[in-house]
């Protein structure tokens, strides 16, 4: 079997475009445009370029958006007022601090001092303590991008196995929690594995939706995919490569060719999973303005 390839670029298009239609129609009714407020830590370039792409693509459908830039000397408790401050600000509607950041502050303390109704990033514990509970929340938005994947293709995911390979809190585990909820995506029997896992093929060949998020090139192979099974390869690994201009290319953790003559639908690396991420921010930036999840 040859797969079929997941197009992220176009799902992701058609994402942006419905955003683009309702924030247009919320600002004809009379409200301000959705705004949404990045902190950034530090200058490292990878998060900048980021940043760019969201700010980018919040130009493109309507949505504003602004940098706080704080220093890398920045102090936990600095960093939790300045969180404190856009969450007392009516004028914002998301807020997202750029991780990873500094060794000396904690993910986790300042994730946890976002507003939750703000937390469009789904990674507070309010949201991710709901999604478990199969109630409204903001989802973490590579696996809702993955899940609107799922959607857009019409596979069907109910009563199916699903392994999600990698348990990080960004992607790995809420995917594992989506996929088994009813609501969120639709009642799959849910496999997760991580690095403790023993015999990872013993898991993968059972797959009939089988997703990695490990960030390792390559761990996954052909013969440990069952023939005609779906694969949503997350990963993103830079390789070496000579004949590239920037000597390097970007592969997943899938080795698409040996993967694809088994499996019936695979996302590309780059243009698969990628591209859905920062539209599933975008839609995640307006339902925070409507107060569609957590009514004002
Ligand atoms: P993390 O490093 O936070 O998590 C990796 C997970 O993989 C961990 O749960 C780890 O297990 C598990 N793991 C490591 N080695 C193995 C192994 N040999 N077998 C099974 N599981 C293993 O990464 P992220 O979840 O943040 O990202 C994963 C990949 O996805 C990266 O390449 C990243 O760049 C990419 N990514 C892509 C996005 C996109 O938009 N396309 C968005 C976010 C990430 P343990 O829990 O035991 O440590």
């Amino acid at each position: 079997m040859k797969a079929r390839q997941i197009d992220g670029r176009e799902v992701a298009a058609a994402v942006r475009a419905e955003v683009a239609d309702d924030v247009q129609e919320w600002v004809r009714a009379g409200h301000r445009p959705p705004r949404l407020e990045v902190v950034q830590v530090g200058s490292d370039p990878a998060s900048s370029s980021y940043i760019r792409s969201k700010t980018r693509a919040c130009a493109e459908v309507g949505i504003e958006a602004g940098t706080m830039k704080l220093p890398d000397t920045v102090s936990a408790r600095e960093l939790r007022e300045a969180v404190r401050r856009l969450n007392e600000d009516e004028g914002v509607d998301g807020i997202l601090v750029q991780l990873p950041l500094p060794p000396h502050l904690s993910a986790h303390d300042v994730i946890e001092a976002i507003d939750h109704r703000k937390d469009v990033d789904g990674f507070h514990p309010m949201n991710v303590g709901r999604l478990v509970l199969d109630q409204p929340c903001f989802r973490s938005c590579t696996p809702a991008g993955i899940r609107e994947l799922l959607r857009y293709y019409e596979i069907p995911v109910k009563g199916k196995h699903a392994v999600v390979v990698g348990a990080s809190n960004i992607v790995g585990s809420p995917m594992a929690v989506m996929l088994s909820r009813e609501n969120s995506a639709g009642k799959a029997t849910t496999t997760i594995c991580h690095k403790f896992t023993r015999d990872l093929t013993r898991h993968t060949i059972a797959a009939d939706i089988l997703i990695v998020a490990v960030g390792q090139a390559g761990l996954i192979r052909g013969e440990m995919v069952r023939e005609g099974a779906v694969v949503i390869d997350v990963g993103i690994n830079r390789v070496a490569d000579e004949s590239a201009d920037r000597g390097y290319r970007l592969v997943g953790d899938c080795d698409y060719d040996s993967v694809a003559d088994r499996a019936s639908w695979i996302t590309p690396v780059p243009g698969g999973v990628g591209p859905m991420t920062v539209a599933m921010l975008m839609k995640n930036t307006l339902l925070a303005a409507r107060g569609s999840i957590y009514p004002r």
